[in-house]
């Protein structure tokens, strides 16, 4: 396997929902069973142990009961204890020692080491008046050793008897093979149970992947439908809303891109039949070759002026951080452009008031903002009527400044409200265009005053007049700061 392939396997199992979710199903399932099994097997051989221990002391006791009764250890001339003795050895498979006062093995069961000193630790634990029982694991047997007291009280000797587990460590091996087998067929029970319901749990999310992976395979993608249970219908919702939102991103962009592509056709038509007139006429006299030249002219303005509008709007589209921010002193900015205006105003005998309530300083961009507010008191005088009056407020609080601009103009329907700030969106197209519009002014407005993070409302009776008003934060904060 190459070395791309296998980081790509790693990869695709590193995040893999579906190994989550089977490998915890499989751990829920198999350490119990592994650790249940232990703990039974181990707690089933404590008790048999226990049990075969309760089972040689009570056998030893009386065995021991009979000698002090009989005396044997003085006495062991006693063929009915003898044979006792040797039973109870046998019984156990194991062996039967009786130690004297002396330390000395005086009977042995299997006849090797009468004679010989015991001096071991149980032996001597007995002396002390202690009975003792031990388990030796390796040696596969139970030894227990019980003290053998004369009339007075006095130990006179010890029996220690030795039973053979062999028998019981054989079934705990026996019982461990089982376990195993038990475990390994559990575990491949398991394994299968857990591929089934993970791949159960995964299903709908791969359903989800398959159904967008569907979707985009059209340019916008269609909806999708998984109703297979609330998080699958959330997770489609979710993704449904985000394409309706798409769509209609996808649907102004074609739609602002048709929008560009007339206006700019426009003035070029009108230049085109006004140079193929020129063009079609012989001998054209000079004022009417100079008044084609001016149309033409005037023409080349507006397609010039459309192409600035729109850089400026693309401009501020992508360059959301790129505000030259600074102190404005907002009075001197508005007296500036109402100074600028006055002879627009004038042509039409508009009256161009200004009323400021306080002098406001703000953090803003200076050129934006001015262009901003041009647009809107310029369109205050375009749509007015002759011997109208346009009037530009400011005030401000402690937190926002406002510009109101009020005109006594045609007014905009309500119905037109919601659309006048679309690009190329004009309420009087005739009027728009002989007035100089490019559609864009208000689209530009709300693009700077968004980037101020302030807000425009409109207010407008048809007939009567129209009132725009903008506010903006005294102080401006940048996005990451908001956040
Ligand atoms: P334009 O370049 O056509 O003026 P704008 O984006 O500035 O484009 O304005 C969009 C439309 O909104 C205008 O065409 C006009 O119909 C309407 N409008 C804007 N301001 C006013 C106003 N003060 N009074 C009446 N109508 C207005």
């Amino acid at each position: 396997m190459t070395e791309m392939r296998q980081i790509k396997l790693r990869l695709k199992y590193r995040g893999s929902l579906h190994l989550w979710i089977f490998s915890i199903l499989l751990g829920i399932g198999v350490i119990p069973v592994v650790v249940i099994s232990i703990l039974l097997v181990h707690s089933s051989f404590e008790n048999h142990v226990k049990s075969k221990l309760a089972e040689l002391q009570y056998q030893s006791v009386a065995v021991v009961a009979e000698m002090e009764q009989k005396d044997y250890l003085t006495n062991m001339s006693q063929p009915v204890l003898t044979a006792e003795v040797e039973q109870l050895a046998r019984f156990y498979r194991g062996r039967v020692i009786l130690v004297d006062s002396d330390y000395r093995i005086c009977k042995d069961t299997y006849h090797l080491a009468e004679g010989k000193y015991n001096i071991s630790q149980e032996v001597l634990m007995c002396f002390g008046g202690a009975n003792t029982s031990r388990f030796d694991e390796e040696g596969k047997y139970l030894e227990l050793a019980l003290p053998i007291t004369r009339e007075d009280g006095s130990i006179q000797g010890v029996l220690v008897i030795t039973a053979s587990m062999e028998f019981l460590i054989d079934l705990r091996e026996q019982l461990e093979d089982q376990r195993l087998v038990a475990t390994i067929v559990t575990g491949v029970l398991l394994i299968a149970v857990a591929l089934f319901f993970s791949g159960l749990l995964v299903r709908p999310v791969k359903k989800v992947a398959k159904a967008i992976d569907d979707s985009s395979q059209d340019s916008v993608g269609g909806d999708i439908q998984i109703n297979d249970c609330a998080e699958t219908i959330q997770i489609a919702q979710a993704y449904n809303r985000m394409l309706a939102r798409l769509r209609a991103l996808d649907e102004s962009r074609q739609q602002f891109v048709s929008n560009v592509s007339h206006e700019l056709k426009t003035p070029i038509t009108s230049i085109r039949v006004l140079a193929d007139s020129l063009i079609g006429q012989e001998e054209v006299p000079v004022e009417l070759y100079q008044e084609f030249m001016t149309d033409i002219s005037a023409e080349i303005d507006r397609e010039s002026q459309i192409i600035d509008d729109l850089l400026t709007l693309v401009r501020m589209d992508k360059s959301k951080t790129e505000l030259n921010i600074s102190r404005v002193n907002i009075n001197e900015m508005i007296e500036g452009i109402l100074k600028r205006l006055r002879p627009l105003a004038m042509k039409r005998n508009v009256e161009l008031v200004l009323e400021t309530f306080r002098p406001v300083l703000a953090d803003a961009d200076a050129v934006k903002l001015n262009l901003a507010i041009t647009n809107l008191v310029e369109n205050a005088i375009k749509y007015n009527v002759d011997n109208g009056w346009v009037r530009v407020s400011l005030n401000a609080d402690h937190q926002f400044f406002y510009i109101k601009v009020a005109d006594s103009g045609i007014g905009i329907p309500d119905k037109e409200w919601d659309h006048i700030f679309e690009r190329f969106y004009r309420v009087d197209k005739a009027r728009s265009r002989t007035t100089g519009g490019t559609g864009l002014g208000l689209a530009i407005t709300k693009s700077i005053i968004s980037l101020h993070h302030g807000g425009i409302r409109i207010h407008s009776v048809e007939g009567e007049g129209t009132t725009f008003t903008v506010r903006i934060s005294r102080t401006y904060r940048r996005q990451e700061e908001e956040a």
